[in-house]
């Protein structure tokens, strides 16, 4: 038995918040009956409808892909490249990359079908830390790592405190790899950070996610979470 604006939520149609708004709204019916009782328990027989369209339910499954670079962090591209879920095998879930990649990142990818557990990592409040690690161009000095370890202001407001750190350089070349730990996930914040500070991304790799590495896993591998890990991300 589950609440039931849980079960809306992760069907992926909208938050737990919300789903509990559609409740006492009245948009909601379980086996043909309108519901508006918050605490009202359902079990997986139950026939949910949300303004009149049944809910589909599946069992969530969650999974830790390694993307490779040129991959869309999505389930579908018009232009017909290579997304994500091409490297997940045969699956009936409907599952979906929770957050995105760019394109030209390789890393550490979260896929699931629980819109539940995908809201709830995206959101701002989450500050799970990622960790990623940059080829620059240039050689950042310590107080440009200290600036942007600080936060740095970008179109989209000033950026929280993050970790950042020199691991090595190349001085033939004139580049450099950084690792660096942000807790926010604004769109391509990384690229936009650093370009800030006149050391533009040559390649960007996610080697964390919380507590979660690629440990054991090539590029377009994949493997399921273990409940403890699931459990320990909520
Ligand atoms: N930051 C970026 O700039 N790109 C990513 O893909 C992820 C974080």
């Amino acid at each position: 038995m589950e609440r039931l604006q849980k079960v809306i939520a992760r069907a992926g149609i909208t938050s737990r918040r919300k789903a509990e708004n559609y409740i006492t709204a009245g948009r909601v019916k379980v086996n043909g009956k309108v519901v508006r009782e918050l605490g009202t328990k359902v079990t997986a027989k139950d026939r949910i409808e949300v303004d009149g369209i049944p809910i589909e339910r599946e069992e969530p499954v969650y999974f830790l892909l390694y993307k490779p670079n040129k991959v869309i962090s999505a389930v579908h591209d018009d232009k017909g490249r290579t997304v994500v879920t091409d490297y997940m095998g045969k699956t009936d879930a409907r599952i979906y990359p929770v957050g995105r990649l760019d394109y030209h990142t390789s890393g550490l990818l979260l896929l699931t079908n629980d819109g539940e557990f995908a809201n709830s990592m995206m959101h701002p409040r989450s500050k799970i830390n990622k960790t990623y690690i940059a080829k620059v161009k240039g050689k950042p000095s310590k107080q440009t790592l200290q600036t942007l370890s600080r936060g740095i202001e970008l179109e989209d407001g000033k950026t929280l405190p993050a970790r950042c750190a020199f691991k090595s350089g190349n001085k033939k070349n004139d580049t450099s790899i950084i690792e660096i730990v942000i807790s926010e996930g604004r769109n391509q914040q990384v690229r936009r950070m650093l370009e800030a500070v006149d050391h533009p991304v040559l390649k960007l790799k996610r080697e964390r996610y919380a507590f979660l590495t690629l440990d054991g896993l090539q590029p377009g591998d994949f493997r399921t979470l273990k409940p403890v890990e699931v459990a320990k991300l909520r």
